[in-house]
């Protein structure tokens, strides 16, 4: 833990070779103390696989360029300097995760992508959409949830990689800025003085049982049972009610009800996408083949209009 912990990688002085890249040059094949990093914090967290670079081939590396480029400018360039790079893997034990570095002081300074190039390969938007959104809930039959977050022109891999890689940035963007606890951090050491504009609009800390509380709980009795990729909590006949409840919050996905961390990741990625890019989005669930529930973006509607108005500030409109 030790080796993990105190890690080079961790530290902004590492990556001074990289900074001093374009911004372009520095998205491909994790560099070798990257990987040693992932293999310590995999050993660490018990986690079976071992990552190796990832060999990209050019179609692939097409597609992420593509799909950094087509982002508004305004997006990209916010992370001229927060951002060390994009980096791809195999092996990696899940889709993608981010994780901040520190200055000398110690301070959060940037932040950096890792992707798991085995797994992006085969993607099209919406089926991975539908795939993610349904991993809360376990399988029944006649149950059904789909999401769509593209158009059939554009339901390709470049889309996927483009709103799981703005999901990442929204993770890198919040690095060294207040908007919600550092991930790093127990609730339980969270300073009892800390304001963070963002956080506090939904979350409060259970301190006494160190984990973050939403601010709705009692309309929102389902959000404990929120449980993504790994071991549905949730029964499928639950599904539509657990959409109808979370309208009741400001969450804008349900996805974002999850984590701090993860409901600034997953406003910026559906404010930009939906928003700014003018892409669809929409959940629909259905029981035997008949629609029962349709949930869509909130950015048009009251209950987020305080969370839009923070992306606004960071994005524009
Ligand atoms: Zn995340």
């Amino acid at each position: 833990m030790q080796a993990v912990r105190n890690h080079a990688v961790r530290r902004v002085d590492s990556w001074q070779a990289e900074l001093a890249r374009p911004l372009d040059d520095r998205i491909g094949a994790a560099p070798p103390h990257l990987i040693e990093y992932l293999t310590l914090d995999n050993t660490v967290q018990g986690i079976a696989q071992r990552p190796r670079p990832a060999v990209l081939e050019p179609e692939f590396l097409v597609d992420v360029k593509a799909a950094i480029r087509e982002l508004p400018p305004q997006v990209w360039r916010l992370f001229r300097e927060r951002l060390i790079g994009v980096y791809f893997v195999e092996n990696l034990g899940g889709t993608g995760f981010s994780d901040a570095v520190t200055d000398r002081a110690g301070n959060r300074v940037a932040g950096y992508i890792v992707l798991d190039a085995a797994v992006l390969r085969p993607l099209k938007a919406n089926a991975w959409a539908t795939w993610k959104e349904g991993t809360p809930f376990k399988p029944k039959a006649g149950y059904a949830l789909a999401a769509r977050i593209e158009a059939e022109a554009g339901d390709n891999r470049k889309n996927a990689i483009q709103y799981i890689l703005l999901h990442e940035l929204g993770h890198v963007f919040s690095v060294g800025n207040v908007l919600h606890p550092p991930w790093e951090l127990e609730p339980k050491d969270v300073p009892v003085s800390a304001v963070y504009p963002y956080f506090d609009l939904s979350w409060s800390i259970d301190r006494r049982a160190s984990r973050y509380a939403s601010r709705f709980d009692k309309e929102f009795p389902q959000r404990r049972n929120v449980a993504y990729y790994f071991g549905a909590k949730l029964a499928s006949a639950e599904m539509a009610a657990t959409y109808s409840n979370l309208e009741r919050t400001n969450f804008p996905t349900l996805y974002a009800a999850t984590h701090p961390g993860d409901d600034f990741a997953e406003a910026f990625a559906s404010y930009v996408h939906v928003v700014l890019q003018r892409r669809p989005w929409q959940i629909t669930i259905s029981r035997d083949g008949k629609t029962v529930k349709v949930f869509t973006p909130c950015w048009d509607e009251p209950r987020c209009a305080d969370k839009r108005k923070v992306l606004e500030r960071i994005v524009g409109r």
